[in-house]
């Protein structure tokens, strides 16, 4: 297999074996992102990529789980997916689940059908970044997407049986816009009711525009026990009807919560409060990566 550049791909997909059918995100303007700032995007040849996955099951017994990388994959035409999808039904039958990049345009433009035929396939969990509920925040980090549009995209996915792992960030409204962020953003969980809900923390690379705006004095990070409460003011605002499991546990995390709203609420409140005033509980700044 063959990979170009840094590969991202989210936590839960750690295991999996990844394929890169893109290069770079199509999108690539979102402020705080530094992911694929030295990449152009392009789309890998197809034959390039059922190569890779030939050689994958060479070197592979059992394959359990398969991610199509890079930044935002699905805004692949649906009948190469497709092509990629079958060769993955060939050659490793074995694998329970293909997960995937998607940003809300990509789920937007694509027909009810067409994802049904993906889904169909195989592609059955879809990582979105929703970063923020804000539409002021959604605009300050160009991300090129309304709440509106994401809502619609995540919640379009779910009708559809296709689960929704939806990333927000703690921190990305800064000490100005911090209650708006918690707010809207745990009101736009509750309209979206997606399957999972990841929340990160704030973590900036140089070369992205917030940094310099950091550098710059135009954004003030919160300290930790200002993301402590912004969390609580999230998590209060969350009201969904069926299962959501949420994570806020990964490396870039200060405070580690993992739980099933809406019947984990009252124990998330709680370690929140726990943790609420007392920065020893919190991980040091050391040990947070991205
Ligand atoms: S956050 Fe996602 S959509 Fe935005 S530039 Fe980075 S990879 Fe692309």
């Amino acid at each position: 297999m063959r990979y170009e550049g840094m590969v991202y791909r989210p936590p839960s997909e750690a295991y999996s074996l990844i394929i890169q059918v893109t290069i770079g995100c199509a999108h690539n303007k979102c402020t705080f992102c530094g992911m694929y700032k030295d990449k152009q995007f392009r789309i890998r040849p197809l034959d390039e990529v059922l190569a890779d996955l030939d050689s994958a099951r060479s070197y592979y017994r059992h394959v359990d789980r398969i991610f199509l990388a890079d930044g935002d994959a699905l805004v692949l035409p649906t009948e190469h997916l497709q092509r990629i999808l079958e060769k993955i039904r060939e050659l490793f039958p074995e694998c329970r689940r293909v997960g995937i990049y998607a940003t809300p345009g990509d789920i937007l433009r694509k027909t009810p059908d067409e994802l049904t035929v993906l889904r169909d396939l195989g592609l059955t969990i879809f990582y979105v970044g929703g970063e923020s509920g804000s539409a002021e925040i959604l605009r300050r980090i160009k991300k090129g997407v309304s709440p509106e549009q994401l809502i619609e995209a995540v919640r379009k996915i779910e009708e559809l049986d296709i689960a929704a792992s939806v990333t927000f960030i703690s921190g990305l409204g800064g000490q100005e816009l911090w209650q708006e962020h918690a707010t809207e953003t745990g009101r736009m969980i509750s309209r979206m009711e997606p399957s999972y809900v990841g929340l990160l923390t704030l973590m900036l690379e140089p070369g992205t525009e917030l940094y310099a705006d950091i550098q710059a004095g135009r954004f003030q990070l919160l300290t930790p026990l200002m993301v402590v409460e912004e969390t609580g003011l999230l998590v209060e605002n969350i009201e969904v009807k069926r299962d959501c499991v949420f994570r806020s546990n990964h490396a870039s995390n200060y405070l580690s919560l993992k739980g099933t709203l809406p019947g984990d609420r009252a124990k998330l409140l709680k370690q929140i409060e726990t943790a609420r005033g007392n920065a020893a509980l919190l991980k040091d700044e050391r040990f947070r990566l991205l």
